[in-house]
């Protein structure tokens, strides 16, 4: 069975390869590629290739790959050479948690000191 995607999202396009980004990791289920507007001198975005909309879309069928993209991450971050010191995963879901794209991703911000809490 291939991987669903969806016409006309972005996310989906970047992970079929529609849209070119800078690519970091692949495999058969994950896309992971640096984002285009970076806000720290580390910063990629992780995504499953299926299209799941946001962290409410979560359910029994498709919750293994939230730990696959955290087994992926824990792998990038050492790659990366931000595992020591540190870095922070963050999930927008919805209007008031900041989502503007409507396809679920985990940003990877790293590489310099992250102010908490955020705006
Ligand atoms: P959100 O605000 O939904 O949590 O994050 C969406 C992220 O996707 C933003 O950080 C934005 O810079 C990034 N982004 C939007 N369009 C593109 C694109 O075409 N290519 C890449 N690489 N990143 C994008
Ligand atoms: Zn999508």
């Amino acid at each position: 069975m291939g991987v669903k995607f969806m016409e006309d999202c972005l996310f989906c396009k970047i992970a079929k390869g529609e849209i070119p980004s800078k690519k970091v990791y692949e495999d058969e289920t994950v896309y992971a590629f640096y984002d285009i507007n970076p806000e720290a001198p580390i910063h990629f975005l992780v995504i499953p290739k299926e299209h799941i909309k946001s962290a409410n879309d979560l359910n029994d069928n498709n919750i293994d790959i939230i730990s696959h993209i955290f087994k992926v991450i824990n792998k990038l971050v050492v790659e990366l050479n931000i595992a020591d010191k540190g870095y922070r995963i963050i999930n927008n879901c919805g209007e008031d948690g900041g989502q503007t794209v409507n396809h679920i991703h985990f940003h990877v911000l790293g590489g310099r000191n992250l102010q908490w809490p955020p705006g």
